[in-house]
């Protein structure tokens, strides 16, 4: 999606560690009619899939997720949480990830009133690097007998191979830029 790549080049921070810094327009402040092109582009690529869900992670995952919602016929957006709360009741699925920016494991929990067996759940997450957080959210769509109907990412580093392994196992992943290198001594950032 050319607008999204260009806006990486514009406001995007290559940052050591591989950490692409985007909280201009996407993970601190948002720009929403961005985020209403990206749910507009990811509707085009999964259409034709019937979807009744979307399955985000808290807490960037949501704004996209929500705006992409409108796109998909208003589908509910349930989001993954990452720490128990006296809010969380009932029973629930769970499970640990490793979280690739702050270098350590968290749970991810969703209760189970919110996922049902037969649904056709679309993931939608800003970033896919090892794939860890997906790998975390395809458990839990799919410990609830639910089906992953997609995998739609903002921007995905391909070069660090989460995503290839995921399509490798048949998931369909759509990302909307794909990054094939980034220099953070330049700044330089480039697509694949
Ligand atoms: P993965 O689990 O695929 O290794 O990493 C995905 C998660 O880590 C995303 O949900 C995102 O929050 C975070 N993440 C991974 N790489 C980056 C990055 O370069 N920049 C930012 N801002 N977040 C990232």
């Amino acid at each position: 999606m050319k607008e999204l790549e260009d806006r990486i080049v514009q406001d995007g921070v290559a940052k050591a560690g591989n950490v692409l810094k985007v909280d201009a327009f996407l993970n601190h402040q948002c720009d929403v009619e961005l985020f209403d092109h990206m749910g507009a582009e990811w509707a085009r690529l999964f259409a034709g899939e019937r979807i009744d869900k979307i399955l985000t992670i808290e807490a960037s995952g949501i704004g996209i997720a929500c705006v992409a919602a409108r796109h998909f016929g208003n589908v509910p957006v349930v989001f993954a949480k990452k720490a128990q709360s006296v809010n969380l009741d009932g029973e629930q699925y769970s499970t640990t990830i490793y979280s690739f920016t702050k270098k350590k494991e968290y749970p991810v929990i969703v209760c189970k009133r919110f996922l049902s067996a037969s649904e056709r759940v679309l993931i939608i997450d800003d970033f896919l690097a090892n794939g860890c957080a997906l790998e975390g959210l395809i458990e839990i769509v799919e410990s609830a007998g639910a089906e992953v109907a997609g995998i739609g990412i903002a921007i995905e580093k391909g070069y660090q191979g989460g995503g290839d392994k995921l399509r490798e196992r048949g998931y369909r992943v759509e990302s909307l830029a794909r990054i094939s290198s980034m220099n953070d001594e330049t700044g330089a950032i480039t697509f694949a």
